[in-house]
């Protein structure tokens, strides 16, 4: 531009920001599974994800697909396309409100527990787990959420890694041991030592040790192991919030 009778040449930069500051230095762990979808642990609370408004689709698709004369048909191919586009939509939004409730909690690294040692026994065998079902019909869930969290995390500057979730379900988060002394009852996770857990939050929170320092400490309160919030798909709205807060709408 020209100015005060000197031509003065103005650059304009822009900075792309790639490292996003951490929220801080907590950690949490998150176990996948098929009756709740997530279970993330911060080490003090819990919260589980789920899975009801993802399955319910699967009926529902399954049931429409059924319907159709041929399977190659434009109806058919159109039940397709859709169905992945809401099973898209759903792990997208999960993913989302997960991070955003991480860097609320100051969470600098999330551990998820990798399903390698659950798709393979110790013979490197294929094998169904009671707990996570099917994992052939899964798989592309589990795989897909947690490509879709790292991207979303890593915009936060939240560092996401994966460890085997190779025995979280049965050791006791409490004292550690992983022997004849737990059982697993209707959800819950009972340990001789004194624990009761939920017993996705307990894989959880053995998951989110997986990075820690500090073995399992017997005095610490763990209350909340036994109470974990629940945060459920609200389909009028197309997001997680409080079980309190989703009003139960007919489709
Ligand atoms: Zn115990």
């Amino acid at each position: 531009m020209y100015e005060h009778d000197i031509w003065r040449l103005h650059f304009v930069c822009r900075v792309t920001i790639n490292e996003a500051e951490s929220p801080g230095d907590g950690v949490a762990g998150i176990d996948l599974g098929i009756c709740n979808l997530a279970t993330v642990s911060y080490g003090d609370e819990s919260v589980l994800y789920p899975g009801g408004a993802l399955k319910e689709d699967e009926y529902y698709f399954a049931k429409k697909r059924a319907e159709t004369d041929d399977s190659a048909s434009h109806e058919a191919r159109r039940l397709d396309t859709k169905r992945t586009d809401r099973r898209t939509h759903f792990l997208h939004t999960l993913s989302k409100d997960i991070v955003s409730e991480c860097s609320k909690r100051g969470v600098g690294t999330i551990v998820v527990g990798d399903l390698g040692g659950i798709r393979e026994d110790e013979n490197g065998d294929a094998r169904n787990w009671g707990k996570h079902g099917n994992l052939d019909l899964h798989g592309w869930a589990f795989d897909r959420f947690t490509s879709m969290l790292a991207y979303k995390a890593e915009e936060r500057g939240i560092s996401v890694v994966t460890k085997s979730e190779r025995n979280t379900s049965k050791t006791c988060s409490a004292c550690g041991q992983s022997d004849d002394r737990q059982r697993v009852q209707r959800g819950l996770y009972v340990c001789e030592c004194g624990l009761v857990a939920n017993a996705d939050s307990n894989g959880a929170e053995n998951i989110r040790r997986k990075v820690l320092p500090n073995p399992p400490n017997e005095d610490r309160d763990n209350g909340w192991l036994a109470q974990p919030a629940v945060r459920l798909f609200d389909c009028s709205e197309g997001r997680f919030a409080p079980r309190e807060q989703v009003v139960n709408r007919e489709p």
